[in-house]
C-alpha cells in the first residue's frame, strides 16, 4: 500500500511565498500519487502560527478548493518549534509518516523522494542534511557551525548541519508525544528517541520570497534554549573555572604574605583592586546562569501547555 504522507509546514506571516510555495508543493504531491509512492488521499499540512498578515485566510481558501490542502490554526503565535509540533502531533494519527519543512522552500522539495527511499527502506527518523550552505550569509553560516561544534562540546547530541527538515514515521511521531517539555528545542529531542535513522544531503536554497521570520534575536534565544534545555555542563564548567580561580587567588596570597616577611617581593596591592571586580563579574555571570536553569526549571514544573489549535481543517 502506498505510503499515506503528510507535509507538515509552521507558516508566520508567509503571505509572500504561500501562492508559489503551495504551486510548486503540489505539483510535487501530485508527481508522487501518480508514480504511486505516496496515497492519494496524503496532504499538505500548514501550519498557521498566529500569523498578523492573510497566511489564514488563504490557507482557508486552498483547503475549500482542494482536499490537499489542509491547514491547522493555533490561538496565537508561539515560535517555530512549537507551531511545527503543533502540526506534527495534530496529524500523527492520520498519517503513516510526516516531513517537516518551512514555508520558504528553503529546504530542496526533492528530498522528499529520497526520504521516502529510507522510510520504505524501513527508517523511522530520516534527518534533512544540508550540504551547503552557499546561500546563507557569511554571518549566518559560520555563526551556525559555530554552533553545532559547541553543542557537541557540551556533549549535546544534535545532528550536524541538520535543521527542522525531517521526516518521522508514526512510531516516532508516537515517541515525541510523550517528550512533554515547555522549552521546546526539536533538533535536541529527536535523536533521543531512537529507532533507525537516516541522513539525506540537500543544497539549501535562498527564501524566495518575503523575508526571515528568525531575526538575530530570535535565532539566538533558539540556540540558547538549545544548549540550557539539554546540557547541564555550563554549570559544571562554572563550578571548575571558580574552584581553578580560588586556588589561585590562595597561592597569590601566600606568595605575596612570604614575600612581604622575607622580603622577596613587595606587591603594589592597588591592582588587587581590579581582580575584586572580575571575581565580583565571574559571581554575577555564574548567579545568571544558575538562575537561567532554575527558571527554566520553574517554567517545565508549570508544564503549561505549549500551544491550543483553533481551528483543524482536514476532512
Ligand atoms: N515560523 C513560525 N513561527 C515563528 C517564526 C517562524 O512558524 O514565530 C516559521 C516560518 O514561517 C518558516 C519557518 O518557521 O516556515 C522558518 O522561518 P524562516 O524561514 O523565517 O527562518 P530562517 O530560514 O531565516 O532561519
Ligand atoms: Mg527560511
Amino acid at each position: 500500500m502506498a505510503t499515506k504522507l503528510y507535509l507538515v509546514i509552521p507558516c508566520y506571516n508567509e503571505e509572500a511565498v504561500l501562492p508559489e510555495t503551495t504551486r510548486r508543493l503540489r505539483e510535487k504531491m501530485r508527481t508522487l500519487m501518480e508514480a504511486g509512492r505516496i496515497s492519494f488521499d496524503s496532504r499538505v499540512c500548514l501550519v498557521d502560527d498566529g500569523s498578523r498578515d492573510k497566511t489564514w485566510p488563504m490557507i482557508a481558501t486552498l483547503h475549500r478548493e482542494e482536499p490537499l490542502f489542509a491547514g491547522v490554526k493555533l490561538s496565537r503565535n508561539r515560535g517555530h518549534q512549537n507551531a511545527l509540533l503543533a502540526g506534527l502531533m495534530t496529524v500523527k494519527d492520520r498519517c503513516d509518516c510526516t516531513i517537516s519543512m518551512d514555508a520558504d522552500l528553503q529546504d530542496d522539495i526533492e528530498v522528499i523522494d529520497r526520504f521516502l527511499d529510507a522510510y520504505e527502506a524501513g527508517c523511522d527518523i530520516v534527518y534533512g542534511v544540508r550540504s551547503s550552505r552557499e546561500t546563507d550569509t557569511e554571518f549566518k553560516r559560520s555563526t551556525a557551525q559555530g554552533y553545532y561544534k559547541l553543542m557537541a562540546m557540551l556533549g549535546v547530541e544534535i545532528v550536524y548541519n541538520h535543521a527542522d527538515c525531517r521526516l518521522m514515521s508514526r512510531r516516532a511521531l508516537e515517541a515525541l508525544a510523550e517528550y512533554k517539555e515547555v522549552n521546546l528545542f526539536l533538533r535536541g529531542i529527536v535523536p533521543l528517541i531512537g529507532y533507525k535513522t537516516a541522513t539525506v544531503e540537500y543544497a539549501r536554497a535562498e527564501r524566495f520570497a518575503g523575508e526571515s521570520k528568525y531575526p538575530l534575536k530570535k535565532m539566538l534565544a533558539l540556540a540558547f534554549e538549545g544548549i540550557t534545555s539539554f546540557s547541564i555542563r555550563p554549570i559544571r564548567l562554572l563550578l571548575a573555572a571558580g574552584i581553578l580561580m580560588a586556588g589561585l587567588a590562595a597561592c597569590f596570597f601566600l606568595w605575596a604574605a612570604l614575600g612581604r616577611l622575607f622580603g622577596f617581593f613587595a606587591p603594589a596591592w592597588p591592582p588587587i583592586v581590579p581582580s575584586i571586580f572580575l571575581v565580583g563579574g565571574i559571581q554575577l555571570a555564574a548567579i545568571g546562569l544558575v538562575g537561567e536553569y532554575v527558571g527554566r526549571t520553574y517554567l517545565e514544573v508549570k508544564h503549561r501547555p505549549r500551544y491550543f489549535v483553533e481551528t483543524f481543517l482536514d476532512d
